[in-house]
């Protein structure tokens, strides 16, 4: 898997907030961010100046580095459970067939 350059995920944050991001994506931006100080402050900030605002506005206190972890927990658990929904979907879809194939080489053959 290619990593992202610095350019590329502060680029795409914006999306990344707005919850934009492909699935493959979040994955490679949320390892980028973890282990690049400076794209994380740019996350940071973009992610205060979006969501931080609300916070302050209704006065709930604000902690940046457990909201912002909890947000990329969030996004990349979305799409562990939309992974695992679409195998299931496949698994169903094999399993219809199968029933298909075998109901018509009964009444068929
Ligand atoms: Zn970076």
């Amino acid at each position: 898997m290619r990593q992202l350059s610095c350019k590329e995920v502060q680029r795409i944050i914006p999306d990344f907030l707005g919850e934009g991001l492909r699935g493959h994506d979040i994955v490679r931006f949320v390892e980028h961010i973890k282990s690049c100080p400076s794209c994380k402050e740019e996350l940071s900030i973009q992610y205060l100046s979006s969501e931080g605002i609300s916070h302050l506005e209704t006065g709930t206190s604000f902690n940046l580095e457990k909201e912002l972890t909890g947000y990329m927990d969030r996004a990349l658990k979305y799409r562990q459970r939309k992974l695992q929904r679409r195998a299931a979907l496949v698994i169903y879809e094999t399993l219809a067939l199968l029933i298909i194939t075998v109901i018509f080489l009964y009444t068929g053959g």
